[in-house]
């Protein structure tokens, strides 16, 4: 099967007398007692088992682990670690989970934040008791590109387990397993939700492993589990996702043009323009570039606030992935300590039609 073909089928598991087309959703929190029947909700959900079989279908994995928030996903991971830890986590990693580490982990787990755009450093990193290296790629806000097969080749010669968030990417433009990760990691929230209206998280893994059954454990008993609603409006919106994505693509490509030679624009970080550092590793390693974008205006964070509040079709907020653009100066949401240009613009580029989102961007750069 195919990936728009898997997306549409795949998850739609449907054992119902009365024939539906369409997968009904569970709300039970419990089942009958009955040989080999689910037992209780948090353990097993028929919607969220739906969930699980399409994504893992979509990333070529062996099984995959749903959770009620991209963090809580990542956080089962974190927690599936031995007590003294070593992990090497990218600089650029997403700001939330960078913070999840050096709170609430700061005890169990030591990280290196590492340039892994720069493979030969993470050998260099590698300690005796790494246990784990987090990649995410492209990464937020930046948009850098890491290799993912360079550096899972590294993790393995250490016997270091390698998982990939591949938010920004979706598993339609990026399969990390099959580039030699072992566990890929999504905000469902993002792409795969793609309406703005949920918050979830996923994680797939390449074997049923110990570690996996680690993390299953963590799923069971810490109980992070998204509600049968929720896990129903994401194989809903998976449907749509291959074409989606094509379609948040294509107009990202377009504004990512346009910004690029406009005479108030200073810098636009995309990986499908040919001047990004990544743009030869993207190339070879995603089936498209995606919908996110960042770019520095020439002026300074009041100057950056100003664009924002001329525009009409891009919504001043945070978060991704949505079929509507939104547009946001990024160190408001993660302050500049952490290395962001303090005017650095991030946009999710929607799916409305090109012409109108560019209209709106000229004429909110017209006005400097
Ligand atoms: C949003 C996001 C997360 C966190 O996901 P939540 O669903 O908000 O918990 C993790 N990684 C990346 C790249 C993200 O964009």
């Amino acid at each position: 099967m195919k990936t728009e073909t898997i997306a549409i089928h795949a998850g739609n598991i449907v054992d119902d007398p009365l024939n539906p087309v369409i997968q009904p959703i569970t709300l039970s929190s419990t089942f009958g007692h009955q040989e080999g029947s689910m037992v209780y909700s948090r353990l097993e959900n028929p919607n969220r088992k739906s969930l699980e079989t399409v994504l893992a279908a979509l990333e070529k994995g062996r099984d995959a682990a749903a959770f009620s928030s991209g963090n809580a996903a990542a956080n089962a991971v974190f927690q599936a670690l031995p007590a003294g830890s070593h992990m090497i986590a990218p600089d650029d990693m997403y700001h939330g989970l960078k913070s999840l580490l050096l709170t609430v982990f700061n005890q169990k787990i030591e990280v290196d934040f590492i340039d892994l755009t720069k493979p030969e450093l993470l050998s260099v990193a590698i300690r005796k008791n790494t246990q784990l290296l987090w990649i995410e790629t492209p990464s937020n806000p930046l948009l850098k590109i890491s290799d993912i097969q360079k550096l899972s080749k590294t993790a393995k010669e250490h016997g270091i387990s390698v998982v990939c968030d591949s938010t920004f990417a979706s598993p339609v433009f990026q399969q990390p397993l099959g580039l030699g990760a072992d566990l890929v990691m999504h905000s469902s929230t993002k792409y795969i939700g793609g309406h703005s209206d949920l918050v979830g998280g996923i994680l797939i893994t390449k074997e049923k492993d110990d570690f996996w059954k680690q993390i299953k454990n963590v799923q069971a008993l810490a109980g992070a589990v998204p509600s049968p609603f929720d896990t129903y409006f994401l194989t809903r919106s998976i449907k749509t996702l291959p074409y989606r994505m094509k379609a948040h693509a294509a107009n990202t490509a377009k504004i990512a043009a346009f910004l690029n030679q406009h005479p108030v624009v200073e810098k636009v970080y995309y990986p499908g323009l040919e001047n990004h550092d990544g743009h030869l590793i993207a190339n070879s390693q995603m089936q498209g570039f995606g919908g996110m974008l960042s770019f520095v205006i020439k002026g300074n964070a009041a100057d950056a606030d100003k664009l924002i509040d001329n525009l009409h079709y891009f919504t001043n907020a945070t978060s991704l992935g949505g079929v509507e653009s939104l547009i946001e100066r990024r160190s408001r949401v993660q302050g500049v300590v952490t290395g962001i240009p303090e005017q650095l613009i991030r946009m999710s580029v929607g799916i409305e039609h090109i012409e109108d989102l560019l209209e709106d961007l000229e004429q909110g750069l017209a006005q400097f």
